[in-house]
């Protein structure tokens, strides 16, 4: 029994998450927590705050969210609701189970890409159909970071928690649908902030991934290049609005901030739109040809 209990301390002390104290700077949008205390630096921890705060410049409404900062992890994740899981090194495996390392140095831009799903979210929760999902998310969110930082839930936060879950999987099919344009956006959101048309690719490449992973990541550009939309790898959320992407990339780039601020209101109203249409007429699933070609014509028309 002692063992168990050991056992059980050494799970959650790993799991733990710590409110980080580092000074002076204050941060509007958002909280810092690290997994492992003192296993990141303040400048670190500062630096992944600032990169929220430049981003929140952007909009009119930014939403506020938990940063759970940790060394290494083989994702980075926004839970929909008000946390963001960033890791400092990302790490992946290719299919010959061998790991494999982007530049970590380029974290921040993965940082800046779910930040962008966290303002996806909160642009879209003024839509009726969005309305319950958010704040369902929220609590689940909410509830789950509790567990974290007390380390376990009372009985009836439990319940309540096993409750909103399986609410939230009834969501799943919506989700779906909308989460090509998210992923879409969120990639928009980071070249934005970079300057910079290749720096998803840049930031998940890895002289090791394999030839699939390396498509996907070259789904990621904002560059101009010739591809094959019937290719089934375009099915995939994070690539099939490729050609979006280099829309955006050649008639939408922005050169000042307030550039930025414009393009990115056309771009997510012009997905909003898609997204409305496509509810009302029940297209849950949609060939990623028609999906680009039916947005590009959304952002075209919004700009005369
Ligand atoms: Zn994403």
């Amino acid at each position: 029994m002692k063992s168990i209990f050991i056992y059980l301390c050494f799970i959650t002390n790993t799991f733990a998450l710590f409110q980080t104290h580092c000074g002076e700077n204050t941060f509007e949008h958002s909280q810092a927590y690290v997994i492992k205390e003192r296993s990141i630096t303040c400048e670190k921890i500062d630096y992944f705050q600032s990169i929220i705060k430049d981003i929140s410049n952007f909009f009119e409404e930014p939403p506020f969210v938990r940063l759970f900062i940790g060394l290494k992890s083989s994702n980075a994740s926004f839970d929909y609701g008000e946390s963001i899981n960033i890791p400092l090194q990302l790490v992946y495996a290719n299919h010959y189970g061998s790991e494999y390392y982007p530049d970590s140095n380029l974290s921040e831009y993965i940082l800046a890409h779910e930040y962008g799903h966290a303002i996806f979210t909160n642009l879209l929760k003024n839509n009726e159909f969005y309305r319950e999902i958010y704040l369902v998310d929220k609590q689940v969110s909410k509830l789950e970071f509790k567990r974290k930082i007390e380390g376990s839930l009372e009985e009836d936060d439990q319940l309540r928690l096993a409750d909103l879950t399986l609410k939230k999987r009834s969501f799943n099919k919506v989700r779906r649908l909308l989460n090509d344009y998210s992923e879409f956006f969120s990639d928009v959101v980071a070249v934005y902030y970079a300057n910079d048309k290749e720096v998803m690719v840049d930031a998940l490449y890895s002289f090791s991934m394999s030839d699939q992973q390396f498509s996907l990541a070259m789904a990621r550009s904002f560059s101009e290049r010739e591809i094959d939309i019937e290719d089934r790898l375009y099915t995939e959320e994070h690539a099939s609005l490729v050609l979006v992407r280099q829309f955006v990339g050649k008639n939408f780039w922005p050169k000042t901030d307030d550039e930025k601020t414009n393009n990115l209101k056309l771009i997510f109203k012009s997905i909003e739109q898609e997204i409305l249409l496509r509810l009302r007429q029940e297209e849950f699933r949609l060939n990623p040809k028609i999906m680009n070609e039916r947005l590009i014509k959304r952002i075209e028309n919004q700009n005369f």
